[in-house]
């Protein structure tokens, strides 16, 4: 991942996180890289409220968006799949979480709309 994609998701996070827990803004000095790996990254958040930690996984998966003919809301709904994670019962995403998003994704007969109508039930 290069460090500009890794900037863009930083700046996301920062712009869209509530504490589970108070439900406070964070800035970045809040948000701790834990480790990357090629398209993952886990990042750590310390809420500066009440000081509650939480580990977010991200993926980066390649898709060539522009070809799909989709909204820009629907490109901003999948990458806030990847991003946003419950933390209120657990600390991580789980792994099959993101499996079934890829796998939803790579799914040759799969069309956005299907995708989105599947994910929202
Ligand atoms: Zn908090």
């Amino acid at each position: 991942m290069n460090f500009q994609s890794l900037k863009t998701m930083i700046d996301n996070l920062v712009q869209t996180y509530a504490c589970p827990s108070c439900t406070s803004k964070i800035d970045d000095t809040n948000v701790e890289i834990v480790w990357t790996a090629g398209s993952n990254i886990n990042v750590e958040v310390a809420c500066p409220q009440c000081e509650k930690h939480s580990i977010i996984r991200a993926q980066v998966i390649p898709l060539d968006l522009p070809s799909l003919n989709i909204s820009k809301e629907q490109i901003e709904w999948i990458k806030w799949q990847l991003w946003i994670t419950e933390t209120k019962n657990e600390d991580r995403i789980k792994d099959s979480q993101i499996v079934d998003l890829n796998r939803a994704i790579k799914k040759n007969n799969c069309s956005i709309e299907e995708l989105f109508n599947d994910n929202q039930k």
